[in-house]
């Protein structure tokens, strides 16, 4: 049985005026002890959010893949350990967009945060153009291929679905389009890694809401939620977390 994870990706918001919001969502997580509840905010967030939400694990939204080194801005793994991150996002669509990250990028930056006992979601989804011209299965299939991890597990790594058209747009696939995708990165990853993948959660993220949530998360293969935008604030966040318990 794969419990549900609800995860929420603050991005690039989030201050200390806003602990409160944790806390909230701290609380919420603590009342659907049947879900698993991660928030990932900013690095700069991570050691204070850590503290004040101890029963919430927190994630970080990106590592380096070296351990130190002269990369100035960069995070690595031991950092994020060591300032209470149990977990990473890699891969996610903003990265490969805005850093021109590549899926090798983020197979390396997965293998980094395992070394370290990190968790990692790695992120995988088409754009509008690719989704239009009937590519996103094979686009997914190929960034699976290239980012797929050494040693992938299900006790530390996640996948999330994210077609890059459906953030922060409001707009989502059909209900067919979601199921029928996360069956074949299901099918994809059972190629890859043998029965492991039955156990392995696969996310949905693209403009969940507390609208959307419960019949997305009754999807056979969906395994819960990568939530952006509606994960900022307790009041649009725990219906989701309600969603899935
Ligand atoms: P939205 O929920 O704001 O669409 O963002 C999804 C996302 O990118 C989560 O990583």
């Amino acid at each position: 049985m794969r419990r549900k994870l609800v995860a929420g990706n603050w991005k690039m918001h989030g201050l200390r005026a806003h602990m409160a919001e944790i806390e909230a969502i701290a609380a919420a997580a603590a009342a659907h002890p049947q879900v698993d509840v991660l928030l990932c905010v900013p690095a700069t967030l991570i050691a204070l959010a850590a503290e004040v939400a101890d029963n919430l694990p927190i994630g970080a939204q990106d590592v380096h893949e070296n351990d130190l080194g002269a990369h100035t801005g960069c995070v690595s793994a031991p950092m994020l350990l060591e300032a209470g991150a149990k977990v990473v996002i890699v891969g996610h669509s903003e990265r490969r967009a805005d850093q021109h990250e590549t899926s090798h990028d983020a197979w390396a930056k997965a293998a980094a945060a395992r070394r370290h006992g990190l968790g990692v979601i790695l992120c995988c989804g088409e754009t509008e153009a690719e989704h239009d011209a009937g590519r996103a299965e094979r686009i997914v299939q190929s960034q699976i291929e290239k980012s797929l991890p050494d040693g992938a597990a299900p006790d530390w790594l996640t996948i999330a679905y994210e077609p890059r058209w459906a953030i922060g747009t409001g707009k989502t696939p059909t209900l067919e389009e979601i199921a029928s995708m996360h069956a074949i990165l299901r099918a994809k990853l059972r190629g890859m890694i043998g029965a492991a993948a039955n156990d392995m959660r696969i996310l949905y993220g693209g403009s969940v809401t507390g609208s959307n949530a419960a019949s997305i998360l009754a999807l056979e293969d969906v395994d819960g939620a990568l939530v952006g935008g509606a994960s900022l604030t307790a009041a649009k966040f725990v219906p989701i977390i309600e969603a899935a318990a």
